[in-house]
């Protein structure tokens, strides 16, 4: 196949796993005879200082006539001054609109070599294997009023919280089909007994459940669903969840796999023209730019590397492609070799290119 890959590295520790996120995939393309074409565009920061613009108009057109798009970080101490009149994040969001991405897929899978990395208790963690999947564009972020109030009594704010049910409809369906691939269990997150917003939400949830008749549906407030994904978080397989109460749950779940340096994430768009079975994603680790460990080639690509099996399973339908990138990722981390902020007792610690290189032997072997 061939595909068009618009990179996006960024600011901070982007730049670097997002180089071993490349090679990766040209492993892949060497392997299994694909030709991957890849263009590098300014974001975040670094846009900033180059154009004035944390999304310059000729990265978004980039992203429009790519198939995919791979995102390093963005972000930093250099930018972070609350007065400055731009932002780096506002090119993530602008990314988020201007590319329609709607749907954030977040797997937290917990390997049984880093058991041990997590803060919780193994007997806890053990069998971890969930997706959370988190709306993007709508709720309390983008509804509208928003913003500073001047009352009679005194300085006020406002945020709304809006939902079509065609907005929810798209998501539960993203996340229907997802749990019918997987164990066909879907927790519906929402806050019913107290927002109305939450009650359309359940009941979309019910009228979509009517056309998959094989996946168990359970509707879980939000309150609880926090506290059952630290009790019980092997019990869940696909949640589903709107944009501010999946912000929230989704960094909660991630510190079930130790390290934010191992969680990788898709934000999908609607079906293109090719079908179903390639879908135009935005693809990206969940971790910043870390400015904490840039330059010092030590951060964990593992987070972008898994990012971009993703992306050959989801927008390229290459499912054999990604299951041998998750499958060396799995052997490496068997081995032993570990990044530090994943070392365990015994581990052999290596840097963020040794890493990338073991992943690229593992697929060039073949045995994955
Ligand atoms: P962060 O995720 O960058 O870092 C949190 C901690 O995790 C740090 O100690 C860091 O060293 C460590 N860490 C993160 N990724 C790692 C990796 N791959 N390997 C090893 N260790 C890793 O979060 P932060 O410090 O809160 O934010 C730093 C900057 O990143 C801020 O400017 C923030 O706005 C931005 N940010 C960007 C995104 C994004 O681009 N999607 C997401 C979150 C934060």
């Amino acid at each position: 196949m061939d595909a068009k890959i618009a990179l996006l590295p960024g600011d901070g520790i982007g730049p670097d796993v997002v180089a071993e996120g490349v090679k990766v995939l040209k492993a892949v393309a060497e392997r299994f005879g694909h030709t991957f074409e890849f263009s590098e565009q300014l974001v975040g920061g670094i846009a900033i200082d180059e154009t004035g613009d944390p999304l310059p108009e000729a990265t978004l057109a980039a992203c429009r006539s790519a198939d995919a798009v791979l995102l390093g970080a963005v972000g930093g101490p250099k930018w972070s001054d609350p007065r400055a009149a731009v932002r780096p994040e506002q090119g993530l969001l602008g990314l988020r609109s201007g590319l329609g991405l709607f749907a954030n897929i977040r797997p937290v899978k917990v390997y049984p070599a880093l058991v041990s990395a997590s803060t919780l208790k193994p007997e806890i963690v053990d069998g971890v294997d969930m997706i959370i999947v988190r709306e993007l564009t709508g709720g309390l972020y983008f509804g509208k009023p928003q913003g500073p109030l001047d009352t009679p009594q005194g300085r006020a704010a406002v945020d709304t919280m809006y939902y079509t049910a065609a907005e929810i409809e798209r998501l539960l369906r993203v996340s229907f089909d997802l749990a019918r691939s997987r164990r066909k269990k879907l927790a519906s997150v929402d806050k019913a007994n107290v927002l109305a917003t939450s009650r359309l939400w359940r009941e979309v949830a019910h009228e979509v459940a009517r056309d998959y008749p094989d996946v168990v549906l359970e509707d879980v407030l939000v309150d609880a669903c926090a506290m059952y994904l630290v009790r019980r978080p092997a019990a869940y397989d696909v949640i589903a969840t709107e944009n501010t109460f999946g912000d929230i749950l989704s960094d909660e779940a991630a510190m079930l796999a130790g390290s934010m340096g191992m969680l990788p994430s898709a934000s999908l768009g609607e079906t293109t023209d090719h079908g179903a079975a390639r879908r135009f994603g935005l693809y990206e680790p969940i971790h910043g730019s870390a400015p904490d460990i840039a330059g010092q080639g030590i951060a964990n690509p593992l987070a972008t590397i898994l990012s971009c099996a993703m992306m050959l399973r989801w927008s390229f339908g290459l499912e054999r492609e990604a299951n041998a990138v998750e499958v060396a990722v799995e052997a490496v981390l068997n081995a032993g070799y570990r990044c530090r902020d994943i070392a365990t007792p015994g581990g052999i610690i290596v840097g963020t290119v040794e890493m990338g290189d073991r992943v690229v032997a593992q697929i060039a072997m073949g045995w994955t």
